[in-house]
């Protein structure tokens, strides 16, 4: 059977992590955080003094760097994670110099070639839930199943102060939705939810709701 991918994309801090991972869960699917792929090649670059901003050597250096993919199973999650080097820099890539510098790299056109190559090699995984900002529009285009979360400027900043990081997030998306290549937009067909009013419950109830009433009872592979 050919692998189910359930594609969320969305404005900086709309909940996209925390509903993906809801939905992931729920289903008994690999969730993969397309974000935390593009962030470990910034830190990658910060790390061994790669401007963020000479495209030609940020592409250089995703050209060599040793990576590969990996599928680990925590709290009851199967999660898919790029190792730089045989680690996985969780904490490392969630500084604000990386939320700064990540959208820099990600405009590379290069870049986003070998993102979007790696992406797809997580079909090896099994069934799909991937987040992102071109997951629908880009890497999987030809899925059925889109969603588009965003949330008010204001609550997203609240979310984001929460979680302990100070950004300016309308600049981050004003950098993602202006790019040349893969910009965000909402992807042709995707339901877009707005969870401003919210909980994460009710935002992955939608998901999961909209999912099972296009989903074949038999293909969905619940725990
Ligand atoms: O989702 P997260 O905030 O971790 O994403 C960090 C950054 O990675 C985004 O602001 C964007 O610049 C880039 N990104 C991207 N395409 C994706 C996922 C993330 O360009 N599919």
């Amino acid at each position: 059977m050919k692998p189910i991918v359930i594609a969320i994309d969305g404005t900086s801090a709309s909940g996209k992590s925390t509903n993906a991972k809801l939905v992931a869960r729920a289903l008994g699917y690999a969730y993969v955080d397309t974000g935390a792929m593009y962030r470990t090649l910034a830190w990658h670059c910060q790390r061994n003094n790669i401007d963020v901003d000479d495209a030609k050597a940020v592409a250089a250096a995703c050209r060599r760097w040793k990576t590969e993919l990996e599928c680990v199973e925590k709290s009851g999650l199967r999660a898919v994670r790029l190792l730089v080097n045989g680690c996985f820099p969780e904490k490392e890539i969630r500084t604000a110099e990386v939320s700064a510098a990540v959208p820099r790299v990600a405009a590379v056109p290069q870049v986003r070639r070998w993102m979007v190559g790696r992406q797809r090699e997580c079909l090896e995984f099994g069934h799909l839930v991937m987040e992102g900002r071109d997951i629908g529009t880009n890497v999987f285009p030809e899925t059925e199943f889109k969603f588009y979360l965003d949330a008010g400027l204001e609550e997203r900043s609240r979310r984001r102060a929460a979680d302990g990081v100070r950004e300016n997030l309308a600049a981050r998306d004003q950098r993602d939705s202006q790019r040349a290549v893969a910009p965000l937009m909402v992807p042709l067909g995707a339901k877009v939810i707005n969870n401003s009013n919210l909980t994460a419950e009710q935002t992955s109830g939608l998901i999961l709701k909209e999912i099972r009433s296009r989903l074949p009872r038999e293909k969905i592979a619940e725990k």
